[in-house]
């Protein structure tokens, strides 16, 4: 059985991640789908409600799917958890230097964990968690970026 791990911080979830996930579930029999807990990055939904809406989100993959939080570094619970893959997203080239980092760094760290990336619908290929809570903090539509229950999450946040 394939079994990959797909790390984020899905603050929150959106369409991108969504379509990461069924990409990757094209690949793997099992992913886990865990939400980095980083006390040194300041998001907006503590790690009890990003589970939550990643877990609404995710609903019609839950057969394939786990979901939980990681306090560890992704390659130590990659190997708890029997993951071969660490499945992350790229967007623009932005992206890249930050993966291309991460990856040579989680090599050092575990060579029997690698990485497999995957592009967005081009759609989304713009999207980030960042953007959406820009535009939600200043009364924007974001009816084509996140579900709808995350539209209110996010507009009972900002009101
Ligand atoms: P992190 O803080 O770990 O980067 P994010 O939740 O921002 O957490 O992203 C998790 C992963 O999902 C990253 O690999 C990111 O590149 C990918 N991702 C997020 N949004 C998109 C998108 N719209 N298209 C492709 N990949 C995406």
């Amino acid at each position: 059985m394939k079994v990959g791990l797909y790390p984020g911080s899905f603050d929150p979830i959106t369409y991108g991640h969504i379509d990461i996930v069924e990409r990757a579930l094209k690949l793997f029999d099992k992913l886990h789908v865990l939400i980095s807990v980083n006390p040194h990055k300041n998001n907006l939904f503590t790690k009890e409600e990003r589970i939550e809406m990643v877990e609404q989100a995710l609903e019609p993959y839950r057969d394939s799917l786990e979901i939980g939080a990681s306090e560890t570094l992704t390659v130590m619970h990659a190997k708890q958890l029997g993951a071969t893959h660490i499945v992350r997203g790229l967007r623009a080239l932005t992206d890249f230097e930050y993966e291309f980092q991460m990856t040579h760094a989680n090599r050092e760290l575990d060579d029997a964990i690698d990485s497999v990336f995957f592009m967005t619908a081009n759609k989304y290929s713009f999207l980030s968690s960042n953007a959406v809570k820009e535009i939600a903090r200043f009364g924007g539509n974001l009816s084509t970026f996140v579900p709808p229950f995350i539209v209110e999450r996010l507009e009972a946040k900002y009101r």
